[in-house]
């Protein structure tokens, strides 16, 4: 069993995907949607900050493409 990340609780772990990496780490169900919150946080927070375009423009290819699946996303989420 994979342990919790905050408290190390071994049991019912969830995995929470790093929004800017292919890197997944577990928490328990006490701290999975903090930690949820937490990525989905600083996902929109990139996603803002380089909404500008003049701010994108400074952005390596590869974070560049991160930004634009974000975009994707959002644009064919039907909450937007
Ligand atoms: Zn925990």
């Amino acid at each position: 069993m994979v342990k919790c990340l905050y408290c190390a609780r071994k049991e019912g772990t969830y995995p929470v995907k790093k929004w800017n990496k292919d890197e997944i780490l577990y928490f328990c169900e006490d701290h999975y949607k903090e930690a949820a919150k937490y990525e989905h946080d600083n996902k929109m927070q990139f996603y803002n900050h380089y909404s500008n375009e003049v701010a994108r423009k400074t952005l390596p290819e590869e974070s560049l493409q991160k930004w634009n699946k974000i975009h994707e996303e959002i644009k064919n989420s039907p909450s937007h």
